[in-house]
């Protein structure tokens, strides 16, 4: 065995599945089928150490690897009877990409090559057939030209409709061996246009030339956008596949397909694929014809009058049915396999685990734990927290009128609404600005991936349920209707004409990928809920996962949405959000605007009874669990009047004139509210809205005490630097409390404790734990603070920092483990030091952030708190930290 370079083929392989770090996982899983057994053709695998060392060496392949390839070369040509580059029975290859994790579509692979004008004649006099040996030719040529040789295909498509026209047939299987040979011809003097030499005709260049375009992909623009997308390290490079071509093209008996041992957007045991007859595999993928289905029960499902394979090749496809459920029960997993025939031989080409849905993830996991697969903690292992925010979202409500345009296929679940572009460009343009967009293409192809990640929804004219929109959509979550073919698109024109109506990019349509409609307008939406599979995974989680899970939430709504999706407790209610409610906003107003106490306390008087129902409310919904109140905390100018009218209204309610309010308002305006009279500093400079605040906590807690409900209370001091600030003000709570009991004649128990959300509270923790029962860490304030990066301004700059690899992630999104982190580390040890059940929590937006939540859970902290609809992926990323730790461990 050699160190650049593994073989594979024959019933034996130098790799393994296991070896995907250095094979790719096309390489590891293709090994991996010939040591099983399966009919692959032969080949074998450069490595991605190959990859990173060209790269690395500004594109020198390393020592030794050209007599590597030189030996393996010849054992594929020993294997298969044939030599490369010989006139007479000459061996082609595919050039195949494949890195350790699947980016579907994203590198480039070329086929059939080792023809040129000499070994296509031998391809054509050995197979017996002219037309099958000029077509693959010409797809060669059109190939190599993209990946290698940088050619537009559009010189390519033009020459071949030119030829289809002067022949009078509309389709490319309608054009004979001699029509062929032509386009063939009239490509090479294109070529030569173009480049100023010929076509290359030396088969060794072309396999050299084709495995540094190959490497070389790795850095271009779509690859590079997709691992930024999904966070796939650069240094990990792709491995190259060569492997003896087979040919589906060959004729009525031969055939490629894709297929998935289970549904990928259901999960349902159901073996689904396409397939199509005399084609190569590209063929299936880019939507070129439209394929047909490999069951019969799929054929009649979807009312399709084209046969199914099945029914074609009814021996073929019994042997496919034993090889997909070999592969599944090998693995252990969903399979996505890619096959050919040639001449009525089946031959395995790939698989890997599937893409899937978030749905059928978890219908699968549930299924394969009750077929004794996999147990439960290998079904959550397997289970991407993200993913489920796929579940969580809205679906159209089936109540609502539909006004249906088209009906293309079910390509990616979810429903959405949005303004129509053209342009995955336009998508990211518009998205950025705040708007919802339907990404409309004939087809997609790997240049439109960043437009269809901004796009709420994708939709498409032509293509399979295996086409590239349909694997990207699923795969990022994003709807997709495929196939809509009644859909004419005049990109030029800029619209689209269904059903004699047109539409303008900008107009709003609905799609909804799960029935595969296109309607025009708006169609209002329902809420999701948990049950079935989803309940029964976060019931697995949570017997694995050791970090509790609570909501931010203040409304009764999202508090009763939160229980659903089992959160734990209230880790935030933001009372300032209480305040926003039209008629509660005149008296907040008048608060703010009062210019001494006594006027204030009038307002929050007011006030009071309002803030005391909401808190009955809220303890009613949650009953037995905690929950963490945290006293007013906003920049005051967000409550302050802006208009006449509003300074009008607030000064009849307040018995004062206009003029003195707008004066007050200019007094209280702040050239840097984030940092200005917020927080704890409110509560210091004006006691009585703490005051007030406290009393309708505890007049509530006394009053649900009363009826049997008791409330684990947790009164939370915001934006604290020192310890003094907090003793101040938990002085005054105490005495409050103190105040009501002795009113009520009841008392409650309750702890006083503070948000971390400044360094200097972190750093000083060991001092404020004195005094302060628990913290929550305030990580949205604390990354601001901390990095020195206004949350309301880090959008002008926040993308040039993420293109140039300064930061790998937003830090507002998932946190910043190396500095924000630290401070959270030496905050929980300081705080625990001195006070060992101090309860840590944090209840920024990160608590719902799957990377951020592993780190809580490594930090050690008790609780992280999101908002309702990401109570579930936290759930499951806490079950996951928990797994990888016991992994680690042991
Ligand atoms: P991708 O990663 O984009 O799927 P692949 O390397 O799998 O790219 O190849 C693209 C298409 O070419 C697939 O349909 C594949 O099955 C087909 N293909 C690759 N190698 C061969 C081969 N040696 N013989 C026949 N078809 C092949
Ligand atoms: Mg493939
Ligand atoms: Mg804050």
């Amino acid at each position: 065995m050699s160190n650049w370079v593994y073989g594979f083929g024959a019933g034996q392989a130098d790799g393994r599945a296991d070896m995907r770090e250095l094979l790719g996982g096309k390489g590891a899983n293709l090994a991996e089928m010939a040591n099983l057994g399966l009919p692959v053709p032969p080949g074998f695998t450069l490595t991605t150490e190959v990859c990173n060392a060209y790269i690395g060496r500004d594109r020198a392949y390393p020592e030794g690897l050209e007599a590597e390839v030189a030996k393996a070369l010849s054992a594929v040509e020993k294997s298969v009877g044939r030599k490369f580059g010989e006139a007479e029975n000459p061996l082609l290859v595919s050039v195949r990409s494949g890195g350790r994790a699947s980016m579907p579509g994203m590198m480039d692979t070329v086929l059939n090559l080792g023809l040129n004008d000499q070994t296509v004649e031998g391809l054509a006099a050995g197979g017996g057939d002219a037309r099958f040996a000029w077509d693959s030719y010409r797809r060669f040529m059109m190939m190599y030209s993209d990946v290698v040789l940088g050619l537009d295909h559009i010189g390519f498509d033009d020459i071949i409709e030119h030829h289809k026209l002067e022949n009078g047939v509309v389709l490319d299987t309608d054009l004979d061996a001699a029509n062929w040979k032509a386009v063939v011809a009239d490509f090479e003097a294109h070529v030569e246009g173009e480049l100023g030499e010929p076509f290359p005709q030396d088969v060794h260049a072309q396999l050299w030339d084709a495995i540094g375009a190959v490497f070389g992909s790795w850095m271009n623009r779509r690859a590079v956008t997709y691992r930024r997308l999904n966070q796939i390290p650069e240094d990990w490079g792709t491995a190259v596949n060569i492997q003896a071509m087979v040919f589906g093209n060959m004729g009525e008996t031969s055939a490629t397909g894709v297929a998935f041992t289970r549904d990928p957007s259901t999960g349902a045991k159901e073996f689904f694929g396409e397939y199509l007859v005399n084609a190569q595999g590209e063929d299936v993928v880019a939507g070129i014809r439209t394929p047909h289905h490999i069951t019969l029960a799929a054929k009649n499902r979807n009312g399709s009058d084209t046969p199914a394979m099945e029914e074609v090749m009814p021996e073929v496809y019994g042997e496919l049915v034993e090889i997909y459920r070999k592969l599944e029960s090998h693995y252990r997993d969903m399979q996505d396999i890619e096959f050919t025939v040639e001449n009525g031989k089946l031959w395995m080409l790939q698989t890997r685990a599937g893409k899937r849905t978030a749905k059928a993830a978890l219908h699968i996991a549930v299924a394969m734990v009750e077929e004794g697969l996999i147990d439960e903690t290998e079904a959550v292992r397997r289970l991407d927290p993200a993913s489920l925010d796929q579940l969580l979202h809205p679906t159209l409500d089936p109540e609502a009128p539909r006004d249906v345009l088209a009906t293309g296929l079910p390509a990616s679940p979810g429903a959405a609404s949005g303004k129509i572009v053209f342009h995955a460009d336009d998508a990211e343009a518009r998205s950025a600005k705040g708007e919802s967009v339907i990404l409309v293409r004939i087809e997609t192809s790997p240049e439109d991936i960043h437009g269809m990640h901004a796009a709420a929804g994708i939709l498409t004219c032509r293509g399979g349920m295996t086409s590239h929109a349909a694997v990207v959509a699923r795969g990022m979550g994003r709807p997709c209707v495929s196939g809509a073919g009644t859909i004419r698109v005049d990109l030029k024109a800029g619209h689209f004409t269904v059903a004699g109506r047109t539409f303008r990019a900008g107009d709003v349509i609905t799609i909804d990928g799960v029935k595969g409609q296109v309607m025009a307008g708006e169609v209002p939406t329902i809420q999701p809920e948990l049950s079935g599979d989803f309940g029964i995974v976060m019931v697995w989680t949570d017997r694995i996962r050791r970090l509790k899970v609570r909501t931010n939430a203040e409304t009764p709504l999202d508090a009763h949405a939160a229980r659903e999706f089992g959160a734990e407790g209230i880790g935030l209610c933001r009372t300032e959000h209480m305040f926003f409610d039209a008629e509660r906003i005149v008296a907040v107003r008048e608060m703010i605007l009062a210019d001494h106490e006594a006027g204030r306390r009038a307002a929050l008087a007011k006030l009071l009874p309002m803030q005391r129902r909401d808190f009955v409310e809220l303890f009613k919904i949650m009953r037995g669990l905690p929950v963490t109140i945290r006293l007013l905390d906003p920049p005051l100018h967000e409550f302050l009047p802006h208009s006449d009218a509003e300074i009008e209204e607030v000064a009849a309610a307040a018995g004062a004139r206009p003029e003195d309010l707008r004066a007050r308002a200019a007094d209280l305006f702040e050239v840097n509210p984030m940092l200005g009279h917020r927080g704890c500093r409110l509560g210091i400079s004006h006691p009585e809205i703490y005051e007030m605040q406290a009393r309708a906590i505890f007049e509530a807690a006394i009053e649900m005490g009363r009826s049997g409900e008791a409330v684990l209370l947790e009164i939370m001091i915001p934006l604290v630097a020192t310890r003094r600030e907090f003793d101040i003000l938990k002085d005054r709570v105490d005495a409050v409390a103190e105040a009501v009991f002795a009113e009520t004649g009841a008392r409650t128990g309750y702890l006083v404790g503070t948000m971390i959300e400044l360094p200097r509270a972190a750093l000083r923790a060991g001092d404020i734990a004195e005094t302060a029962e628990f913290f929550s860490f305030g990580t949205n304030d604390l990354t601001q603070t901390t990095m020195g990066i206004s949350r309301d301004d880090s959008g002008n700059f926040l993308d040039d920092y993420l293109t140039n690899g300064i930061f790998d992630i937003d830090p507002f999104v998932s946190i910043d483990v190396e500095g924000v982190g630290e401070l959270v580390k030496i905050a929980v040890e300081r705080g625990r030091k001195t006070r060992p059940d101090l309860k840590l929590g944090i209840c920024g937006e990160h608590g719902g952030d799957p990377a951020s939540v592993r780190f809580f859970h490594e930090a050690g902290l008790d609780y992280v708190s999101a908002s309702p609809y990401r109570v579930p992926i936290a759930r499951l990323a806490a079950a996951r930290a928990a797994l990888d730790e016991r992994e680690n461990d042991a």
